[in-house]
């Protein structure tokens, strides 16, 4: 039979599994599935196919086994490492999650939630909102990615410090194995130690292990008082002293610290003619920082005022500002939030989303600063990110021939990452983008034990192939 033949009783199958309406084949229509948000990845596919629920997930999957057809999952397509946008072998289906968005229930007592893999990410946060909770995983993508998606990339976003990446969140799946079989593991318990805990093999995953159709997450109170502040900060260290400091101070009431370089606020007051400098002099680090509390009118700007006061004292801020209205914060908040805006309006840049230890922050930044500088002079550093989670946006603007020079300016950024016990993709994930460059930073243990669990829950290797390994 040609491969033709073979793709259009495929696509026939899949149709009689999901109805016409549930399958996409028109070459046009498929696009928008193809290629990925930023425009760096576009793939083929027989068939872009939409499950209304589960029993049709483990259907096409089943198909997909028996036909040893390549499975992509994909939910809001905000992925920025090209993980839900197939080869162009042209043999592939993109699963979508998209029909999948219904809350399946809410329990407040259990302080749970219990969604279909395909749930815009903000469709959920209103859904706790209405019940008069809070679920708060935060993006700049929130209202177009997946909390499947999220799930799948162990997604971070601005609320880390406080509550965790999304794997803190969840408690239970439902997954639809590479075999086609349903693992029911929707159990909204916070203790359970029966065993190798599943839902993690699962969860960052990138899709390469299954799909994961929906998820039991954890609601918490909702926060009732905030306080944003701006504050200028001496050096790297400073910001990290500062750090310590405000948890030790206030514990969980600080949700946000982020830092945000003087070349970050430059491309922001450049690009963006409406932001206002925070200061009457420029300062070489800032940090945005938010506390919230569930008690209204808790004092978080008192605690706020007296560390900050401490720390002026001891010289290690320069100058601070906090925020009298929700406006302010607001104002405050688009210094951090419009910063990769500006920087893509600037031009073409290197960008690395990397972690290391947050007391290994600083040395970090002088070291490879120093490294990149001396080989590049011209090079424009863009440092900016979530210091409270050791992550930061380490971003290069090109320098002159800087196209020529991005696979060394990587080397130099990912050796130092190494040096400093960190990681090359600190909430993005490898997808197709860092699958081949992970090989040189992790230890052959760790790669054989990764291969050896997709062997395990994938011999036939159908699921999301040339993405991770
Ligand atoms: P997709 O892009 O569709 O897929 C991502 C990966 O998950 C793919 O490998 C795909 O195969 C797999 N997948 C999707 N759904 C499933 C499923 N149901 N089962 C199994 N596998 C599945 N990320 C952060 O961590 N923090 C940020 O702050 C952040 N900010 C962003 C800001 C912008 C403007 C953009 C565009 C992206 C940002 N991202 C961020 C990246 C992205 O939004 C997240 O990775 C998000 O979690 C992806 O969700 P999605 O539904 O769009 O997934």
């Amino acid at each position: 039979m040609s491969t033709i033949a073979a793709m259009t009783i495929i696509s026939e199958q899949l149709a009689a599994i999901v109805g016409p309406a549930g399958v996409i084949t028109d070459v046009e229509s498929m696009k928008p599935y193809l290629s990925d948000w930023r425009g760096n990845y576009t793939g083929l596919a027989i068939a872009i196919v939409r499950p209304a629920n589960t029993t049709e997930v483990a259907a096409i999957v089943k198909i997909c086994a028996q036909t040893s057809t390549p499975i992509v999952p994909q939910g809001g397509n905000t992925g920025l490492v090209g993980g839900g946008i197939p080869d162009r072998q042209g043999n592939a289906i993109v699963v979508s999650l998209s029909r999948m968005n219904r809350i399946r229930n809410i329990d407040t007592e259990n302080n749970t939630i219990t969604v279909e893999a395909g749930v815009v990410l903000q469709a959920l946060q209103d859904a706790a909102a209405a019940a008069g909770r809070f679920f708060p995983l935060s993006l700049a993508a929130e209202g177009s990615c997946t909390i499947g998606g999220n799930l799948s990339t162990n997604a971070g976003g601005t609320a880390v410090l406080r509550y965790g990446n999304t794997r803190d969140l969840a408690l239970g799946l439902e997954v639809v194995t590479p075999a086609g079989d349903i693992w029911d593991g929707l159990k909204g318990l916070r203790k359970d130690n029966t065993g190798y805990d599943l839902k993690h093999c699962f969860i960052g995953a990138e899709g390469t292990l299954g799909i994961i159709t929906a998820a039991v997450l954890k609601l918490f109170p909702r926060p009732l008082s905030t306080v944003t502040a701006f504050v200028a900060v001496a050096s790297p260290a400073a910001a990290v002293a500062l750090l310590d400091a405000l948890r030790n101070a206030v514990g969980d009431r600080l949700v946000a610290f982020e830092l945000v370089s003087r070349i970050c606020l430059d491309l922001v007051l450049r690009h963006f003619p409406a932001t206002l400098e925070p200061f009457a002099k420029c300062h070489a680090w800032y940090v945005l920082i938010e506390l919230n509390d569930t008690q209204r009118g808790a004092p978080l700007q008192d605690m706020l005022e007296k560390e900050l006061e401490r720390a002026l004292e001891q010289g290690s801020i320069i100058d601070a500002v906090i925020a009298a209205s929700a406006a302010q914060s607001q104002s405050l908040w688009k210094l951090r939030e419009d910063i990769s805006e500006a920087q893509r309006l600037e031009g073409k840049n290197v960008k690395h989303d990397i972690s290391v230890p947050i007391s290994r922050i600083p040395g970090f930044l002088a070291k490879c600063d120093a490294a990149l500088i001396n080989a590049f002079p011209d090079i424009l550093l863009v440092c900016f990110g979530h210091v409270g989670d050791g992550n930061l946006h380490y971003n290069c603007g090109l320098p002159s021939n800087g196209l020529n020079n991005v696979d060394r300016i990587n080397r130099i950024v990912y050796d130092h990452v190494d040096e400093f016990g960190g990681s090359i993709s600190a909430e993005h994930g490898l997808g197709q983008l860092k699958r081949d460059e992970i090989t040189h930073h992790k230890t052959t243990i760790e790669m054989n034990m990764m291969r050896a669990l997709k062997r395990a829950l994938d011999p036939a290797g159908i699921m999301n192939p040339g993405k991770v390994l």
